[in-house]
C-alpha cells in the first residue's frame, strides 16, 4: 500500500526525523488558510498523488507571495499530473500539501529498502539527491553507499557517521545526520514498509538534517498490526477494479492489455499472462481466484473483467485440485448468462472432474471454445481478439 508524502512525513516525525511543517488541503481556500497558519514568506505547493517525480510534471511550486500561493494552488488542484511515474494519463490532484519552504544547500539522497539477499534493511546514501536515483545507480553507482543493517544490533553509529560525511553533510550536522538515518531505520521498520525513500533530503543553509520528500511502500501483508497506516489509504488513488476484486476476495490486478484471465492459483496466473504473451496476446490483468473459488466469484471476477472497456477477449485456465473443474464449468455458465458475455471465451479445464467439466460447458448454449492445453488455450485466445 502507498501513502502520500504528508502522510510518509508524520510517519518520520513520530521517529524524530526532522521535516519542514506543513498542512495537507482539499481547497484553494483551505491553501490559503494553511498559508497562514504557518507563517513566513515562501511555501511549497506540493501535489499529493501517489508517484514521484510531481516537480517535473509541474506538480510542485515555490510561491514567494500570497497571490503567487493562490495561483499555484488554483492551478493544481484539479490538475491531471503526468509525472515519469503516472503514464501518460496522468493522476487526478484532489489534495495539496501546502509547506514551509527550506533553505536549500545540498540536496542528497536516502532510501532504505529490505535487500532479500543479505536478509537486511538496506539503507542507499547518495550525494545525488533531487535527482533520478535509477539514473545514477547506471551512470555512477560508485555513489551510492550501502548501510546493510543488523537487525540484531541496529544501525552502526560510526558507520553511519562515516556514510553521513562521505555523502557531503558538513561536520557540523554530522550528528544530526546520523540521527536521521536512524529515525529513518526506526520509522521503516516500525511502519512494515518495503521503501522508504527521502528524495531529497537537504542539508539548509543553517546546516539542519531535512526530509524534504517522502516516499512510502507498505507491505500489504503486515496491515492487519498497522492500524494508524490503513487509515492513509486513499481509495482514489487505487483502479477501481482491485478494490472491487478485494471485496470479493479476488487477487485483481489491471495491466495494459486486452485479454482477461481467469485462472486459480498465482503461479498458474503468472504462466498464463507468460504463454499469452509468447502467443502474440497481451494479458488485461492478472486475476487469481484462490483455491476454493465459488460461482458467486467466479461471477464477480467475470464482471470485473468486462466492466473494462479494453476487455476483448477472456481465457479462462483452470486446474481443478481442491476445485472440481464440474463445479467451475457450472460457475462459468451462470457467470456468462447473468453477465451477458459480449467478447470471445476461450475455457481451458484440467485436473479433478475434467470430463464431467468438459461436458458441462459442451452442452451448455454459452458461446465458447473449449481448449485441452496451456498453449491452445492461449493461441485460441490470441487468434480471437485479433480477429
Ligand atoms: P518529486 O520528487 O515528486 O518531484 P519533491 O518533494 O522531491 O517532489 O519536490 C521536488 C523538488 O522541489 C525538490 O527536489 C526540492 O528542490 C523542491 N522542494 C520540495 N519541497 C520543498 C520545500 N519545502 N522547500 C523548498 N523546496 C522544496
Ligand atoms: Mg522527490
Amino acid at each position: 500500500m502507498n501513502v502520500h508524502e504528508y502522510q510518509g512525513k508524520e510517519i518520520l516525525r513520530k521517529y524524530g526525523v526532522t521535516t519542514p511543517r506543513g498542512i495537507p488541503c482539499f481547497s484553494v481556500d483551505e491553501a490559503m488558510a494553511a498559508a497562514e497558519e504557518l507563517g513566513g514568506n515562501v511555501w511549497v505547493v506540493k501535489a499529493q498523488i501517489h508517484a514521484g517525480g510531481r516537480g517535473k510534471g509541474g506538480g510542485v511550486k515555490v510561491a514567494t507571495n500570497k497571490e503567487q500561493l493562490r495561483e499555484y494552488a488554483d492551478a493544481i488542484l484539479g490538475m491531471q499530473l503526468v509525472t515519469p511515474q503516472t503514464g501518460p494519463e496522468g493522476k487526478l490532484v484532489n489534495r495539496l500539501y501546502i509547506e514551509e519552504g527550506a533553505d536549500i544547500a545540498d540536496e542528497l539522497y536516502v532510501g532504505a529498502l529490505v535487500d532479500r539477499e543479505t536478509q537486511k534493511v538496506v539503507l542507499m546514501c547518495s550525494s545525488e539527491g533531487g535527482m533520478d536515483i535509477e539514473e545514477v545507480a547506471e551512470a555512477t553507482p560508485e555513489k551510492i553507499l550501502k548501510i546493510f543493517v543488523d537487525p540484531t544490533t541496529g544501525l552502526d553509529r560510526a558507520e553511519a557517521k562515516d556514510v553521513c560525511a562521505k555523502i557531503g553533510i558538513p561536520d557540523v550536522a554530522i550528528e544530526e545526520g546520523a540521527d536521521f538515518l536512524e529515525g529513518l531505520y526506526q520509522a521503516f521498520v516500525a511502519s512494515d514498509a518495503s521503501l522508504a525513500e527521502i528524495n531529497p533530503l537537504v542539508v539548509t543553509g543553517d546546516n539542519r538534517v531535512v526530509a524534504l520528500d517522502a516516499k512510502f511502500n507498505i507491505d500489504s501483508n503486515a496491515l492487519y498490526r498497522q492500524e494508524e497506516i490503513v487509515a492513509y489509504r486513499d481509495l482514489t488513488e487505487e483502479d477501481a477494479n482491485e478494490i472491487e476484486a478485494s471485496k470479493w476476495g479476488l487477487s485483481y490486478i489491471s495491466l495494459d492489455g486486452n485479454i482477461g484471465c481467469l485462472v486459480n492459483g498465482a503461479g498458474l496466473a503468472m504462466a498464463t499472462m507468460d504463454i499469452i504473451q509468447l502467443y502474440g496476446g497481451e494479458p488485461a490483468n492478472f486475476l487469481d481466484v484462490g483455491g476454493g473459488a465459488n460461482k458467486e466469484q467466479v461471477t464477480e471476477a467475470f464482471k470485473i473483467m468486462l466492466a473494462n472497456p479494453k476487455v476483448e477477449g477472456i481465457l479462462v485456465n483452470i486446474f481443478g485440485g481442491i476445485m472440481q473443474c464440474d463445479v467451475i464449468a457450472e460457475g462459468i455458465v451462470a457467470a456468462a448468462k447473468e453477465v451477458g458475455l459480449s467478447v470471445p471465451l476461450v475455457v481451458r479445464l484440467e485436473g479433478t472432474n475434467v470430463k464431467q467439466g468438459r461436458a458441462i460447458l459442451d452442452q451448455s448454449d454459452v458461446k465458447l471454445q473449449t481448449a485441452t492445453t496451456m498453449a491452445d488455450a492461449a493461441e485460441k485466445i490470441a487468434a480471437a481478439v485479433k480477429a
